[in-house]
């Protein structure tokens, strides 16, 4: 996918604050972060939303959360709580459509979500 922000910034193409990289996974600041700690942690392959996860995906997705829980320890989040969240689609306000988990802390968050 040569043409999707989120494959060009795994490759190395686009500029991004990384915070954590593997041969799957890579964690970046968000670019206009909402709260202190701001991350997005992606697949390095291509999968454009939620609905595109397929059977054998299971254990990436894992990764990523675990990941999420890992990077949340190093920032002193774990113990007064961070939120992951992925947005799928238009009512989700979904803008970059390569899956991104978006962790978010270091202020009290608000509950529903806007
Ligand atoms: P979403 O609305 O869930 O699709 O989130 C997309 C996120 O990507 C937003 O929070 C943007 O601020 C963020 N974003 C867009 N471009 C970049 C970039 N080049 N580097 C880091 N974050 C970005
Ligand atoms: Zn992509």
């Amino acid at each position: 996918m040569p043409d999707c922000l989120f494959c060009r910034l795994a490759a190395g193409e686009v500029p991004a604050s990384i915070v954590y990289e593997d041969a799957q996974l890579v964690a970046f600041k968000d670019i206009t972060p909402q709260a202190p700690t701001h991350v997005l942690i992606i697949p390095r392959r291509h999968i454009a939303t939620l609905n595109d996860l397929g059977a054998g995906d299971e254990a990436l997705v894992g990764e990523m959360t675990r990941r999420a829980a890992a990077i949340a320890k190093e920032q002193g989040l774990a113990e007064r709580g961070y939120r992951v969240v992925f947005n799928c689609n238009a009512d989700a306000g979904q803008t970059v459509f390569h899956i991104h988990m978006h962790l978010l802390g270091g202020r009290r968050l608000g509950w529903p979500p806007g």
